[in-house]
């Protein structure tokens, strides 16, 4: 309350002045009464005084009309006229003369007081006497005129009532100001002082304070006044207290549901009807890189400016807006400011922030669960080593495509490769490199196809193309797919770099092209396996189509397959031995050549189960009871006397088993315990397995010479036909191929490579042996070119270690 309001506003002032004007009011209606009752007493005497002096003037002027005495009558005039308040004095006689008269004019200034004499009587009063002597009742009497003055003769009465009034006033003032002062000191100053007390209370000061009067308005209304203030000063400070406690109750549980809600990993945010944002958490400031505060107020768009994902927001804002539900999104793309897609689910909920109607967002981060989920359906549908497709997605793509094409007409590919050397590898270099291998060679595919198709690993070393759509008829497709298998072949038959190994793979391909009538996925896979059976049995590195009478042969193979399986236990392997000799039939030693004694086929050829073997592994066994067998025959030999010194017994090493890492103490064992020398054999390779890793095969086999085996390079001429290799591998036999033996006669190039191997093999210190020599020109031929052992049905056929006789070209060299 202002201190300084003005005077006439303090109630002191009014009270006073509502009683004064009171007081005045009343003061004047009743002084205005008493003024008014003296006034008319004071003319009730005052006519009486006129009469008395009327009368005591009567009688000389009855006489003065009586004896018509001028002088008498001017005299009772003149004594009339002695009174102030009589203007005007006539006798006249009973005929109407005057006698005597005198009239005091008017005045030229009026009276002050004229007005109010008019108003309350009249200014002049004319009084008239009639003089008739006595006696004379019959004579018409004469008359005294007097005029009275009213106002002059009132004038004493009305200073007398001007200071009743004038005094009435100043009583009136003082009375006033007295009361201004009393009021003043007895209420308005304990009131003001009350007041400011009040004014001054500190309802947060956590001690109360009292409203104090002075002793003496204790018992007053003051003090009434007093004692309720502090009463409502002690409620509201009560109150106030439990407020502040609840408020404070309210911050710290605020507070701590802040702490809370920033405490959560869900981003949270709420948002009203206009799109901004009214409150958000620490993780959703957090993922805008700002401090929580600067979040509020903002539209969602200024902070997030991807304006889909704002506009998949806004709309399950206003659905849950419109019908008041919760609802969830349960994968949302959130893009992050770095770019980073992030997933969410997302859940809404109508919410009242601070009684405005918003919709609460909580968005938990499924980033890493996604990626999970992702993972494992990637995993799921893909090859964990290389990334690649496997099965089960081949599948579905396979059916796709089989279904597009059905539709389209359009001829596709399935290509289904295996590969020649990996399982040699793999044993040998361990399954690390074996990996690798598969990672490359699955980018060597990759690469080579086109983004449309699909290059699937299925297992192992087996790995499935599918060759999308292609245009024209089937001879130009057929084409296409060709081209595409001989440079895969073809590069996937150059050396492969793996942790510093040279390695050469290889691989078959098996081709199948479709729609197919009436042919499912199954089927094409089926047929594309069979067809790659078929390229891979008919001599690796090479592709074939699959033909319907493919089906046939390739059951009949695989049944023998399943039957070479227990082959071994039912010892239905023999060895049969060829001789190699010299141009005049002196041997040098035998090959022994593998035989499978079918209950129901009769005798089958290596050719046509040693593929199987190798694919199944079973070749390691195999081999190794081949050696062990070979090593018994030649001390089997020695006893009967049949062997020679200086003689070997030669036996082929397939891939798998040179690659093995047990190979060279299993050859050991197998032939000490046959109690054979070492001397006596030589492991025969082929150039393919020499240079499939260079590097092992030369360390591999400079420990099988360790020994004091011999090592032979087979087939010499088919491979890789690099002449350099041979001054590398430490080998002690060349043995030149059939086919070039065979062709010696007929081609001359033939005989220029044989020729030059030769030498070079000479030079290296190797001794040459012509395979396959057929007739008596090979075998002349062959001589001339420098080779002086032959092995060939020119000479003998494989035999039986019992059908051996060891005399050869005897009457060959005799004609
Ligand atoms: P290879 O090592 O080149 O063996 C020589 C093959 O040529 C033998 O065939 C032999 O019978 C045949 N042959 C010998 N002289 C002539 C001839 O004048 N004309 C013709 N056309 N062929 C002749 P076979 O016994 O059928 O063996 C075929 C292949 O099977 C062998 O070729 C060898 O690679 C493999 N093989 C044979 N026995 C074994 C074995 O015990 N272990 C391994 N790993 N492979 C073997
Ligand atoms: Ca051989
Ligand atoms: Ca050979």
């Amino acid at each position: 309350m202002s201190e300084v309001f003005k005077v006439k506003q303090r109630l002191a002032f009014r009270l006073a002045k509502y009683s004064v004007v009171m007081a005045f009011v009343i003061g004047l209606v009743l002084t205005t009464a008493q003024v008014l009752d003296d006034f008319h007493v004071q003319d009730s005497q005052f006519d009486k005084t006129i009469h008395k002096i009327l009368n005591a003037s009567k009688p000389p002027a009855t006489r003065a009309v009586h004896t018509l005495d001028h002088t008498l009558a001017k005299e009772v005039v003149f004594g009339l006229m002695q009174y102030s308040f009589i203007s005007e004095v006539k006798i006249s006689d009973e005929l109407g003369e005057v006698l005597a008269s005198q009239v005091v004019p008017d005045p030229v200034k009026k009276s002050s007081t004229l007005w109010l004499t008019e108003k309350i009587s009249s200014a002049h009063k004319t009084y008239t006497l009639d003089l008739q002597a006595p006696g004379f009742v019959d004579i018409a009497p004469g008359k005294l005129q007097v005029v009275v003055n009213k106002d002059q003769a009132f004038q004493p009465f009305f200073e007398r009532a001007l200071t009743i009034f004038v005094a009435g006033l100043v009583r009136n003032v003082l009375l006033a100001i007295c009361l201004i002062a009393i009021f003043h000191v007895v209420l308005t100053k304990p009131l003001a002082r009350l007041a400011s007390q009040f004014a001054s209370v500190d309802l947060n000061a956590s001690k109360e304070v009292k409203l104090q009067v002075p002793e003496v308005h204790k018992d007053t209304e003051l003090g009434l006044l007093n004692h309720a203030g502090n009463e409502f000063i002690s409620t509201v400070h009560n109150l106030v207290n439990e407020l502040r406690e609840s408020h404070q109750a309210l911050s710290k549980s605020e507070a701590r549901l802040a702490q809370l809600i920033n405490q959560v990993p869900q981003l949270i945010m709420a948002i009203n009807k206009d799109g901004d944002i009214l409150f958000a958490n620490r993780q959703f400031a957090e993922f805008y890189q700002r401090p929580v505060a600067d979040i509020s107020g903002n539209a969602l768009l200024t902070l997030h400016p991807y304006i889909e994902e704002v506009a998949e927001l806004e709309s399950i804002r206003r659905c849950v807006e419109v019908h008041q539900t919760e609802a969830e999104i349960s994968d949302f793309t959130w893009t992050h400011k770095s770019g980073k897609t992030m997933h969410y689910t997302v859940q809404a909920a109508p919410f009242e922030y601070f009684s405005e109607p918003v919709v609460l967002f909580a968005a938990t981060d499924i980033s890493e669960q996604k990626m999970v989920q992702d993972h494992i359906s990637h995993m799921a549908n893909h090859d964990s080593l290389t990334g690649l497709p496997n099965r089960t997605l081949l599948n579905d793509r396979l059916e796709l495509s089989l279904a597009n094409s059905q539709r389209n007409g359009k001829c596709n590919g399935l290509l289904f490769i295996d590969l020649d050397h990996f399982k040699t590898i793999n044993d040998s270099l361990g399954h690390s490199v074996g990996d690798q291998l598969l990672k490359k060679v699955a980018d060597i595919l990759t690469k080579q196809v086109r983004a449309s198709d699909t290059v699937a690993r299925l297992g192992g070393d087996e790995f499935v193309i599918l060759l999308q759509s292609f245009d024209g008829d089937e001879t130009e497709v057929t084409k296409d797919i060709e081209h595409v298998c001989e440079k895969l072949l073809e590069l996937l038959a150059e050396p492969i770099e793996v942790k510093q190994h040279q390695l050469r793979i290889g691989a078959s391909i098996g081709i199948v092209q479709y729609p197919l009538a009436d042919k499912g996925i199954d089927d094409l896979m089926r047929f594309a396996d069979t067809a790659m059976y078929h390229a891979k049995e008919s001599g690796r590195n090479g592709y074939a189509f699959y033909h319907h009478n493919m089906t046939a042969a390739v059951e009949k193979q695989q049944n023998m397959e399943s039957q070479l399986h227990s082959a071994l236990e039912r010892e239905e392997f023999c060895v049969h031995y060829q001789p190699l000799v010299d141009v005049r039939g002196e041997v040098f030693g035998f090959e022994a050549l593998i035989r499978w004694q079918h209950p129901e086929r009769g005798l089958v050829p290596p050719i046509e189960f040693i593929p199987s073997l190798e694919v199944s592994g079973m070749i390691v066994p195999v081999s190794n009871w081949l050696i062990g067998e070979c090593s018994r025959q030649i001390v089997e030999w020695k006893k009967s006397g049949f062997w020679r010194e200086g003689w070997y017994l030669s036996i082929n090493i397939s891939p798998l088993q040179f690659y093995q890492a047990d190979m060279i103490p299993a050859l050991k064992e197998a032939i000490t315990q046959a109690g054979a020398d070492v001397k006596n054999i030589c492991l025969e390779i082929t150039e393919t397995v020499a240079v499939e890793n260079i590097e092992f095969a030369v360390s591999r086999l400079q420990k099988i010479r360790d020994l004091g085996i011999k090592i032979a390079l087979d087939d010499f001429g088919t491979g890789y036909s690099s002449l350099s290799y041979l001054k590398d591998l430490p080998i002690d036999i060349v043995k030149i191929d059939r086919s070039f033996v065979q062709e010696l006669a007929a081609n001359c190039k033939s005989q220029c490579i044989v020729e030059a191997v030769i030498n070079i093999a000479k030079a290296y210190n190797l001794r040459v042996i012509a395979e396959g020599v057929e007739t008596k020109e090979q075998l002349i031929m062959a001589n001339k070119a420098g080779c002086h052992v032959f092995q060939g049905f020119y000479i003998e056929r494989p035999q039986p270690p019992n059908s051996l006789c060891g005399s050869y070209l005897k009457d060959s060299v005799e004609s």
